[in-house]
């Protein structure tokens, strides 16, 4: 089998993603409840246990408060930078803990995985490509905008996990304060459909057969706007070389499809 992946669930009340090739399971943050992660992981046929490695982007509670209820009875190891090991207060025994480094790949089992910076205002975040046998699956969840690096490292990809946190005129009449209104606005808060949007019509190399739409904000989002403005983008393509590449939507509370290459 290739590669697959399953949103088991996307928000600000926590993330979580498995990318798996039947054999090795790889949790992309842990960001749910232990029990919820475990539960999720039940309800699609795998038992916790059998979870190989837990892979970290950065220390805010939505992506990791679950680690180390999750992790505590279980032998597997988390990979996270030791910058952002440091910065999560995370109680996790030290044995378990992997440092790794932006750009440096590392293998868990038969998967390759690479960590890229994101701009976002956490202690050294990371975006991640995991590989196998050429299918590539790109997990971007919270960023400020696409730099770069960003786009360069979305290229190629067979699917896309990207971050579509708010619509700025939600998000500028919503109920948040001043100040977080622009600390998410800003290039290290999080990506508005709009630049998503910008991204699908102009930079997207088309290739992935599914972007799924995550993190989308409860306050200051809809996730009808978030799917129309990126299928929308997409349709503006029109022509011979239009991608075929279908728009999905992950859910803070529900397990999304899984993929499979
Ligand atoms: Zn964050
Ligand atoms: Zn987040």
């Amino acid at each position: 089998m290739g590669l697959c992946f399953t949103v088991l669930g996307s928000g600000s009340s926590g993330n979580a993603t498995l990318v798996s090739d039947g054999e090795t399971h790889i949790l992309v943050d842990v960001g749910l409840s232990g029990r919820e992660t475990a539960r999720r992981l039940r309800e699609i046929g795998l038992e916790p246990e059998r979870v190989s490695a837990i892979v970290i982007s950065h220390e805010h509670g939505d992506h990791c408060r679950g680690v180390g209820p999750f992790a505590k009875s279980l032998d597997i190891p988390v990979f996270m930078t030791e910058e952002a090991f440091g910065s999560s207060g995370l109680r996790l025994d030290a044995r378990k803990l992997r440092p790794i480094r932006p750009g440096e790949g590392f293998a868990i089992g038969g998967i390759g995985v690479t960590g890229f910076s994101v701009p976002h205002d956490a202690t050294d975040p990371l975006g991640f490509v995991l590989e196998k046998d050429g299918v590539r699956v790109s997990i971007a969840l919270d960023l400020g905008f696409l730099s770069n690096l960003v786009l360069e490292r979305l290229r190629g990809s067979d699917g896309i996990v990207l971050e579509s946190n708010h619509d700025e005129r939600l998000l500028k009449v919503g109920p948040y304060p001043w100040a977080l209104k622009q600390r998410v606005m800003s290039r290290r808060g999080h990506l508005s459909n709009d630049s998503v949007a910008h991204y699908l019509a102009n930079d997207f190399d088309g290739r992935a057969a599914v972007v799924v739409l995550a993190h989308l904000s409860k306050q200051n989002n809809l996730p009808e706007l978030a799917l129309l403005s990126a299928r929308r983008a997409l349709e503006e393509r029109a022509g011979p070389q239009a991608p075929q590449t279908r728009i999905e939507l992950a859910h803070p509370d529900r397990i999304g499809p899984t993929f499979r290459y």
